[in-house]
């Protein structure tokens, strides 16, 4: 085993999961790297039964941790960021080899967890509600905001790390406790956070409960985490088919819930706009963890003035992208995550064919030990081809032109899923209109920049069948706290609201 995991604590068999103590009595798996296919360690995967237990022991931990100031939990928070920044070079390792991202994009998930964590410190003296004014003489009205209680955090294989730390550095902020269930491509780097976590509450004397942690495939275990009645909040990340599944079950008990679901994330393309910027955007969008980003690029909208010159530009970035493994620096794509994932991109080139789009480049399985490389396709394709409509998670880029900018938005704005957009444009009234309530319909749009690559102080989420949650910055804090609102009479007498009066008593 590599020395990076053995420093992470990570041994060739480990126990997937964690309620203040290690357990894991269900089926041994195998996990395999995305880099040559060979096995990383083995997980004891968690058993219903242990699931059940888990998620007791972890909502018995609420009731401590509720208690302690928002600002000393911070402390906390604070010493957990600290020691992601001291382990930082082995985590990235282990995502790298995990996930298959690069080591750059995997140091810069790492990152995002340090940020987070940054930010919920400074959260914590700003949790607040508003004073309101009441009608009533002598009666103070305000909002107060409560902690939830315990969260689900199901988590997506392509962020392995950072959208567990977006959830639990809020979340515990907050006071609240977090249940991780990771995607069972990528325990391990859920084990080694953990383990780091761990170590940090059991320093500040914190039962480590509060950070719990359940492995095992989502459809066996998934479905005890979502409906249990205790959960407060379900925070689920992955594909609209697994967020439509687990919406159906929380709302069927009125459960809180945030839903971060699959993109289908555009840019337009302007003949006003900079074409190198164009080109190095849709690049990153579209090349970057090979194309499974949630925001990832998928289609290019270019102005017909420009689409010819603008898609050789394109070509030559994609002849000149190094595809291989993900630890030496001098390749900016990396494997997909596994041979399934390049089936079913295999499958979509299959599908763009018969639908009449054209090849351009790549879309090929390419022969590298572990068998999960490909060759990013490229597409030249028409607004009405249905697989469009459709988020295919690998590095495929369609192309469409347009003529007039209303044009642009109407195809932008035609597909079911609305997180992540952007305008490539010099024109003031040309990214306006974009980011005007005419334009994109996403929870992300952009001027001058990619659709990827969102920095933690924005909010974070996306409208239509992306499912409207927001995580991370600015306001989101709120999702994961109860809003009150108080009333307090110091008149010495009872006066109604609406001015209603007590007529016989
Ligand atoms: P997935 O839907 O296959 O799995 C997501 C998670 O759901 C995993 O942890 C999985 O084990 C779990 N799961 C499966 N069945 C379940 C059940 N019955 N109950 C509860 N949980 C269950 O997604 P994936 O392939 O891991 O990730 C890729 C998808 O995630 C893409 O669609 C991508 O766009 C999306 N994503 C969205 C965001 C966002 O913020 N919007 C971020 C990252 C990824």
């Amino acid at each position: 085993m590599d020395q990076q995991l053995l420093d992470l604590g990570l041994q060739t068999i480990n126990n997937g999961g964690f309620a203040g103590l290690w357990n894991g009595q269900g089926p041994e798996q195998v996990i395999l790297t995305p880099v040559d296919g060979t096995e990383l360690a083995r997980i004891k995967t968690c058993t219903k039964a242990e699931c059940k237990q888990i998620m007791a022991c972890c909502q018995q931990s609420f009731s401590s941790w509720r208690q302690i100031p928002a600002p000393k939990r911070a402390e906390v928070i604070k010493s957990l960021g600290e020691a992601l920044q001291d382990h930082q070079e082995n985590l990235a390792y282990l995502i790298t080899i995990e996930m298959g991202k690069t080591l750059q994009e995997a140091r810069g998930e790492v990152q995002e967890m340090i940020d987070i964590c940054d930010y919920a410190v400074g959260l914590s003296r700003q949790i607040s509600g508003p004073g309101l004014q009441s009608e009533r003489r002598m009666h103070r009205m305000f909002e107060q905001w409560h902690p939830l209680g315990m969260v689900v955090v199901i988590t997506a294989f392509n962020f392995p790390m950072a959208v567990w730390a977006w959830n639990a550095a809020l979340g515990l902020v907050c006071g609240n406790v977090i249940l991780w269930k990771p995607s069972y491509k990528t325990p391990l780097c859920a084990i080694a956070v953990t383990r780091i976590a761990a170590h940090i509450l059991q320093k500040h004397r914190v039962d480590p409960a509060i950070c719990s942690l359940v492995t095992g495939k989502g459809s066996e275990i998934g479905d005890i985490l979502t409906s249990g009645k205790k959960v407060a909040l379900v925070s689920y990340t992955g594909s609209v088919r697994g967020g439509r599944h687990v919406a159906r079950l929380v709302s069927e008990r009125f459960g809180k819930l945030i839903l971060e679901l699959g993109g289908n994330n555009a840019v337009i393309v302007s003949d006003k706009g900079d074409q190198t910027i164009a080109q190095r955007a849709i690049s990153f969008g579209a090349l970057g963890t090979a194309g499974q980003r949630c925001t990832s690029t998928r289609r290019a909208i270019i102005h017909s003035d420009i689409y010819e010159p603008f898609k050789e530009k394109l070509l030559e970035a994609y002849r000149a992208t190094r595809i291989g493994d993900p630890r030496d620096s001098k390749h900016f794509m990396g494997p997909l995550v596994d041979q399934a994932a390049v089936a079913v991109m295999m499958t979509a080139i299959k599908q763009i064919r018969k639908e009449g789009g054209t090849i351009l480049y790549g879309g090929e399985c390419l022969k590298l030990p572990g068998g999960c490389y490909v060759s990013p396709c490229l597409v030249e394709a028409h607004p009405d081809m249905p697989i469009i409509q459709e988020e295919t998670f690998a590095p495929i880029l369609y192309l469409l032109s347009y003529k007039t900018l209303e044009e642009a938005i109407a195809i932008h704005n035609n597909v079911p899923q609305g997180l992540s957009s952007s305008i490539i444009s010099d024109s003031l009234m040309e990214s306006e209109r974009f980011i005007s309530d005419l334009g994109s319909d996403c929870g992300i749009a952009n001027v001058n920049t990619s659709t990827n690559g969102a920095e933690i102080g924005g909010a974070f989420g996306g409208e239509k069948e992306t499912g409207g949650g927001r995580e991370s910055g600015s306001d989101a804090w709120k999702a994961y706290m109860r809003r009150q609102t108080n009333t307090i009479n110091y008149s010495g007498t009872l006066e109604l609201a609406q001015g209603l009066e007590l007529i016989h008593l």
